[in-house]
C-alpha cells in the first residue's frame, strides 16, 4: 500500500514539476522591500559590491549520509548537492541547522531560502511548500535488536500484535506509523539517534528511520539490525516557499545539470559504498 502511495507520489510530484515549468515566467512578486528583514535573505537578494549573495539551506544536520557534522562542519550528500547549486547560481550556501519539524515553517517565513534534508515529498507537504524534482530515492527502514521478535514488517501488523515504534518528529517514519498502529503506540524523538538509544533501553522495539541513516545508526550501536522488508519507498526533493517558482526554477534546472553531468552520482558514491 505504501509503495503504491510512492508511485502515485512520482506521478504526482512529475505533473506538478510540469505544472512549474508552465509557470516559468511566474514571479514571486508578493515579496515587497518593507517586508524584507535581515533574516530573510532570498535568492533575489542583490549582493553586496564584490561579494557573492547568500543561499540560505534549512536542514538537520543529524542524518547522515545526507547531513552530518564533521566537526564544526556540516557535510554529507544534501550538503554538497547544495553547494553545486549555489554555485551555479553565482550563491554562496550557508546552512542553518535545526529541528527537522521547523524546516517547512523557517522556508514559508523566509528565515531559509529553502529546506533540504533528506525530505519527502508528500500530498500533504505540497500543500504548504513547493517542491524541486526529486534528486535521490529513500525507503523506511525498520531497526530492532538483534534478536527481536520482530522479523518482517508484517509482523507490526499482525492481529493483536502492539509494538512500541520510536520514530523522528515530524518525519514520514512518524507520519506513516502514527496512521498505521496510533499516536499511542508511536514515541518521538528528535533525531535518530534517540530514537536508537530508546531501542537500545527498550522503551521501544523498533524504529522507523530512513535507510541510508538507519545504516550510520546500526553501524554506531552495536547489537541492532535492519529488517529486509522496506515500510516505505519515496522521493527526496529540496523544498521552497509556497509560490517561489523563481528560486524552484533555478534549482531545478541546476538539478537537472548536475544530474547529466554526474556530479550528483560523484557525490552519493563518495558517502554511499
Ligand atoms: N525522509 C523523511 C521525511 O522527509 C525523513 C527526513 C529526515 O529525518 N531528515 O520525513
Amino acid at each position: 500500500m505504501k509503495k503504491f502511495f510512492a508511485v502515485l507520489l512520482a506521478t504526482v510530484l512529475m505533473l506538478s514539476c510540469v505544472a512549474v515549468f508552465a509557470a516559468c515566467d511566474k514571479k514571486d512578486d508578493n515579496k515587497t522591500t518593507a517586508d524584507t528583514t535581515a533574516a530573510d535573505t532570498t535568492a533575489d537578494t542583490a549582493p553586496v559590491e564584490g561579494e557573492k549573495a547568500v543561499l540560505k539551506m534549512g536542514t538537520n544536520a543529524y542524518f547522515q549520509p545526507y547531513e552530518f557534522y564533521e566537526g564544526e562542519k556540516i557535510i554529507g550528500i544534501d550538503a554538497e548537492i547544495a553547494a553545486a547549486i549555489a554555485e551555479k547560481l553565482g550563491m554562496t550556501l550557508e546552512i542553518v541547522d535545526m529541528e527537522f519539524d521547523s524546516i517547512i515553517t523557517a522556508v514559508n517565513a523566509g528565515s531559509v531560502d529553502f529546506g533540504m534534508a533528506g525530505m519527502t515529498v508528500t500530498e500533504d507537504r505540497l500543500k504548504e511548500i513547493d517542491f524541486s524534482v526529486s534528486y535521490a530515492n529513500g525507503v523506511q527502514a525498520i531497526i530492532v535488536k538483534e534478536d527481536s521478535a520482530i522479523a518482517h514488517v508484517d509482523d507490526l501488523y499482525a492481529e493483536g500484535a502492539s509494538y512500541k515504534v520510536g520514530v523522528q518528529l515530524g518525519t514520514t517514519g512518524d507520519i506513516y506509523a502514527t496512521d498505521d498502529f496510533g499516536k499511542d503506540n508511536v514515541t518521538t524523538y528528535s533525531n535518530g539517534n534517540e530514537a536508537v538509544l530508546a531501542l537500545k533501553g527498550g522503551s521501544v522495539d523498533c524504529v522507523i528511520i530512513d535507510n541510508e541513516p538507519a545504516k550510520a545508526l546500526v553501524a554506531a550501536n552495536p547489537g541492532l539490525k535492519i529488517l529486509e522488508t522496506t515500510y516505505a519507498n519515496e522521493d527526496y526533493a529540496i523544498c521552497v516557499k509556497k509560490g517561489n517558482s523563481d528560486l524552484l526554477d533555478k534549482i531545478n534546472a541546476a538539478i537537472v545539470d548536475l544530474t547529466e553531468d554526474g556530479t550528483i552520482a560523484g557525490i552519493v558514491a563518495k558517502y554511499i559504498k
